[in-house]
């Protein structure tokens, strides 16, 4: 019989393993309308919310202490709306309850629109390494579609901006936007190739329910673009973005040499991080045992408890441990280990058939015993996944 993991108080992490932070930021100035993520658009409680994660983050001294870190990701929300003492003061706690490893990457989401004066050297003098701006589009049509606060003149000046000052930069571009053409969707690929920003991330809408979106399209009031225009869509940004010497390498992800996204691929590859602040999670590593944790998605009540705000919190199974191992590593151009595969999925004798079938379509490649998806084979990662780990 294994031994039962060891009580929540008692978590310790994995000392072999590099270690990356994030902190959930939940304000944003207007909600966008596609957005379902959890935020509130109540500016006046700033200052409080950075209160109560400074008490989160003394609370989690013990899985900091002797750690070092990797990379910190504050996301949101919109973390560029916050007053660049408070992010430096939260970086100095940090620093004073672990060890920041020599390169770290510290990467901060903004919006351009907050971005104008000296705000990009005040965070750069506070630590930021790295802006990922959430430009979605340089067409002035789709951003207003969108429900974005900023114009394509500011998205491209800042975009401008940005690469010049900071070490590394990422672009949010979305695809299949209501009435967007092919033709619109180049030219937002030859503006993100044109402004030379080293990171881009491309995503397909989707509409999500109860968003505004989703609203205007059972009202009839607006369309988006079939799946086939979207896939092609996606084609399109592969090709142009490997054409102009980006590296995909994961379904929605392209860099430069060097300019891949520490935080993220960390998620990707199972690495331990703490999450900060409502609704944020961590993943954390307790000698043989995974932990999956989560803060309720509240404002209100992480202000009133922010130790003590977590929603859930589960150790993870052999079988989960599995499933999300095949699932996180089919996202990534490193792929999966075949080997890791044929001792652990239910398929037995079927996997060199399913495998067999994969290939013939052109949705995967097998080399040096690792098992990758193609470009093709990238729009259908969670399908190919599923069948991978289906009894
Ligand atoms: S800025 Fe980002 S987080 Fe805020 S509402 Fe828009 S999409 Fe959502």
């Amino acid at each position: 019989m294994p031994p039962d993991p060891p009580a929540a108080g008692e978590l310790r992490q994995d000392e072999e393993r590099p270690l990356s932070l994030y902190i959930h930021v939940p304000f944003c100035s207007a909600r966008c309308s596609y957005c379902d993520f959890f935020l509130v658009t109540r500016l006046d409680h700033i200052e409080a919310f950075f209160r109560a994660l400074a008490v989160e983050t003394r609370a989690a001294g013990p899985l900091l202490r002797d750690r070092t870190v990797k990379s910190i990701h504050f996301g949101g929300g919109t973390p560029s709306l916050v007053p660049v003492h408070l992010v430096a003061g939260w970086l100095e706690l940090a620093a004073s309850l672990c060890t920041f490893a020599p390169g770290i990457e510290i990467a901060l989401e903004a919006n351009p629109e907050d971005l104008s004066g000296n705000a990009m050297e005040e965070l750069k003098a506070a630590g930021i390494n790295r802006l990922s701006l959430g430009v979605q589009s340089y067409r002035q049509r789709k951003l207003s579609a969108l429900g974005r606060r900023h114009s394509a003149e500011d998205a491209l000046r800042i975009t401008r901006e940005a690469v010049s000052r900071f070490d590394s930069v990422s672009i949010d571009l979305i695809c299949g936007v209501p009435g967007e053409s092919t033709g619109e969707w180049l030219g937002d690929l030859q503006a993100a190739l044109a402004l030379a920003a080293p990171h881009i991330s491309v995503y397909m809408l989707s509409v999500e329910p109860k968003t505004l979106l989703e609203r205007r399209i059972a009202r009839g009031l607006v369309t988006v673009p079939d799946e086939g225009v979207q896939a092609s869509m996606y084609a399109a940004a592969i090709d142009m973005l490997s054409a102009g010497g980006y590296l995909h390498y994961e379904v929605s992800n392209f860099a430069l040499p060097g300019h891949h996204s520490r935080y993220n691929l960390a998620c990707w590859m199972r690495e331990p991080y703490l999450g900060f602040g409502p609704s944020a999670h961590s993943f954390i590593f307790d000698g043989a045992f995974e932990r999956r944790r989560a803060n309720a998605g509240s404002l209100l009540r992480y202000l009133d408890n922010p130790a003590g705000s977590a929603a859930f919190e589960e150790v993870l199974s052999e079988e989960e441990r599995f499933v999300e191992q095949v699932f996180l590593s089919l996202r990534i151009n490193r792929g999966l280990d075949v080997e890791f595969l044929r001792k652990h999925n239910k398929l037995g004798l079927n996997l060199p058939k399913v495998t067999e079938r994969f290939i013939a379509n052109e949705w995967i490649v097998i080399e040096n015993g690792r098992l990758r998806l193609t470009d093709k084979g990238f729009l259908f990662a969670d399908h190919i996944a599923g069948e991978l780990i289906s009894p």
